[in-house]
């Protein structure tokens, strides 16, 4: 099983690759962790990472093709399967991507992306309150405190992350949008592509993403 996990920040990609891991047993390989191995192995390609990273650049993608081709050429991927988040990212990466799997005889399974409206994702984001004492997490309209600022489990003050504010997350979804639509027609045109709607339980959304592996 080799699938792909796409959603927009906030839809509660996190929360279902963890999900697919234990009903699957299969590898969970993002992008960060796979760059923080790789740099930690001290290989040529995770040092060279890391020269970009201290210098505050952007990793080159050749660099980044190269650490998941590393990554995924070693036997356990083929073993066990995988979740990929957060790459690729774009129709070039995709490219590389299949080029990685077919020399290595693995396909891709599905594309699998958890679809939320942006409406929906600024609501939630914007509602979300975090206690400051104990890291609660509230929501103002789906999960609210007992008493409006205070926390019900710890009494702590509660307050808006500065990240969640509708502005920042406006420009965080239309450069997710912007730049997974390619990747989207990419998939869809490879046959692989599958949505599930994000705004369900989160159970419902695990048994949707597993009814499509199942099939
Ligand atoms: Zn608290």
């Amino acid at each position: 099983m080799q699938i792909i996990l796409m959603g927009p920040p906030g839809a509660g990609k996190g929360t279902q690759a963890v999900n697919l891991v234990k009903r699957y047993n299969v590898l969970h390989i993002s992008t960060g962790d796979m760059f923080r191995e790789a740099v930690k192995e001290g290989t040529p390609l995770g040092k060279e990472a890391k020269s970009y990273m201290d210098a505050g650049k952007l990793v080159p993608d050749s660099v980044t093709v190269g650490i998941v081709r590393e990554r995924l050429s070693k036997p356990d991927c083929k073993e066990k399967g995988f979740i990929l988040d957060g790459f690729p990212r774009t129709v070039e990466q995709a490219d590389a991507l299949a080029e990685i799997l077919k020399d290595n005889g693995m396909a891709l399974t599905a594309v699998l992306n958890i679809s939320v409206p942006a409406a929906d994702l600024i609501e939630r984001a914007v509602g979300r309150r975090i206690c400051k004492s104990c890291g609660h997490s509230y929501h103002v309209k789906f999960n609210p405190t007992k008493v409006p600022g205070v926390c019900d489990d710890c009494g702590g003050e509660t307050y808006q992350r500065a990240d969640d504010s509708e502005e920042t997350m406006k420009n965080r979804l239309s450069v997710y949008e912007s730049s997974t639509r390619p990747l989207i027609d990419y998939y869809k045109k490879a046959g692989v592509y599958k949505e599930i709607d994000g705004r369900q339980e989160i159970a419902k959304v695990e048994a949707d993403l597993a009814a499509v592996l199942d099939a």
